[in-house]
């Protein structure tokens, strides 16, 4: 039995069923739960370690729904810099086929790395390609490393271009494989329970990578063993078109023939949908994966995100991979979900002198996306906001600082208002991953040096 303390932070965002926003408050944790929440004055005085995060501002950790690892090995690719979504694949496709084993441990320490440091302290990841040999194991084990949360995709590619698809064969595996292979990962490494730290997610890749019948078998094991599905849906024009070309409907109905709704369901992006698509995600518990930068850096369009909250979907924050964001910076991500949203009302045509002006997303909207709409998109009821009986995961930000200057009458808005910057202190279950500013779970300088090895070598000309 060990416990924390967690005083004086000047501003505590508990993001509870009340959004209760308390000055001067604080934590008190018994090994990795939250027991107490409340004015510092208010809990216990003694514990085994005290954080005094005067001057901070404290808030549950951030959530990421959306993600691929591995390319953080293959960012600012020149040929897909200026690419498509489909073009953008066709260019990376033979490069991420030189993936090892080890490229996917550096990357996942990498990526992790990064999202502990913006204040992430769960992520989901999607692993869809297993080159020479790699597995969805490299990354579980390389994670555990770091220290965060994670829900890790076994992603698949069947579908490969002699069969219609998108992706080289080179890439792709064979179904039965596929099954057995996602079977083995439940059993071995998902963890059903409160706390967790390590859950198992189905995830084909996409509707264009994958066949019906492996989307159909899918949903069936997950639901055997009570775990997720997560796959790419409705991300850009020419998804809705293949889809209508391959299957003769939109890429939102063709899911709920292949059974694929549902709350145990959630899609990245959903830029293209429409009203009847975003009612079918709200009755029937589907969640979203918002990216906003890749759908930005892929040029895939802006997802109607307050209109799906309007309908009652619930909506996550992703960072999506990094060679179509190209940073894990999950803080930054709510800054952009933030603005986007407000280009989308402006274009949607409305005059902002207007008095019926459209709403505009708040910064504190954008943050609640980030924590308990994420945590809900993964299913987890123990994490998200900062309750007695949840995880103790949270992140602090120093508020004395130059970016900060001038906006300290709302510290909470200026978290997404103003420039993005690093936690300070980012806490997973009682314990530190980043401590004064530093992860303190990885050797970091050694890891860039590695990643930047691994980098090169995937990127000479064969
Ligand atoms: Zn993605």
């Amino acid at each position: 039995m060990s416990t924390l303390l967690v005083i004086n932070a000047s501003v505590l965002v508990t993001m509870d069923d009340h959004r209760r926003e308390i000055t001067g408050g604080g934590l008190f944790i018994r090994d990795s739960f939250i027991e107490q929440v409340g004015l510092t004055s208010d809990l216990p005085e003694q514990a085994d370690d005290i954080l005094d995060l005067t001057g901070y501002i404290l808030l549950p950790g951030l959530i990421n729904t959306h993600h691929h690892f591995y390319q953080t090995l293959t960012r600012v690719v020149p040929d897909a810099q200026d690419a498509n979504l489909f073009n953008w694949l066709k260019t990376l496709y033979p490069i991420w086929a030189r993936l090892r084993p080890e490229d996917i441990r550096i990357s996942t320490k990498t990526a992790l790395a990064e999202l502990a440091l913006s204040g992430c302290t769960t992520a989901s990841d999607h692993l869809y390609l297993f080159p020479n040999g790699s597995r969805l194991d490299d990354e579980i084990l390389a994670g555990r490393e770091v220290g965060l949360r994670l829900h890790a995709s076994r992603g698949s590619m069947s579908l490969g271009q002699s069969k219609g698809g998108l992706p080289p064969d080179s890439v792709v595996e064979d179904e039965d494989y596929i099954l057995k292979d996602s079977q083995r990962l439940i059993e071995t490494y998902h963890d059903p329970n409160p706390g967790a730290m390590t859950q198992v997610v189905l995830a084909p890749c996409s509707p264009f990578s994958v066949t019906g019948d492996l989307m159909r078998q899918s949903a069936v094991l997950a639901r055997e063993y009570g775990v997720c599905l997560h796959t790419h849906l409705a991300e850009t024009e020419d998804e809705e078109v293949f889809c209508q070309e391959k299957f003769g409907s939109r890429p939102v109905a063709y899911m709920d023939v292949l059974n694929w709704v549902g709350s145990d369901v959630w899609f990245a992006h959903s830029v293209h949908v429409n009203q009847d698509e975003m009612r079918l995600y709200a009755q029937t518990g589907c969640g979203v994966a918002h990216c906003p930068t890749s759908n930005m850096r892929l040029a895939s369009g802006i997802a109607p995100i307050l209109d799906m909250l309007n309908a009652g979907v619930k909506v996550g924050l992703g960072v999506d991979g990094s060679a179509s964001n190209d940073g894990s910076h999950l803080l930054e991500e709510a800054r952009q979900a933030m603005m986007v949203a407000r280009l989308r009302a402006a274009l949607g045509g409305a005059s902002f002198s207007d008095e019926e002006a459209p709403p505009l997303m708040t910064a504190r909207q954008a943050l609640e996306i980030a924590t308990r709409g994420s945590a809900a998109v993964l299913g987890r009821a123990d994490i998200g906001s900062l309750e007695p009986g949840k995880c103790a995961d949270f992140f602090a930000v120093n508020l004395k600082r130059l970016a900060y200057a001038g906006a300290l009458h709302d510290p909470v808005a200026a978290l997404v208002f103003c420039a993005p910057v690093g936690a300070d202190y980012t806490v997973v279950g009682g314990g530190f991953v980043v401590k004064e500013g530093q992860l303190v779970t990885v050797n970091l300088p050694r890891l860039v040096e590695e990643h930047n090895r691994a980098a090169s070598r995937l990127l000479e000309k064969v």
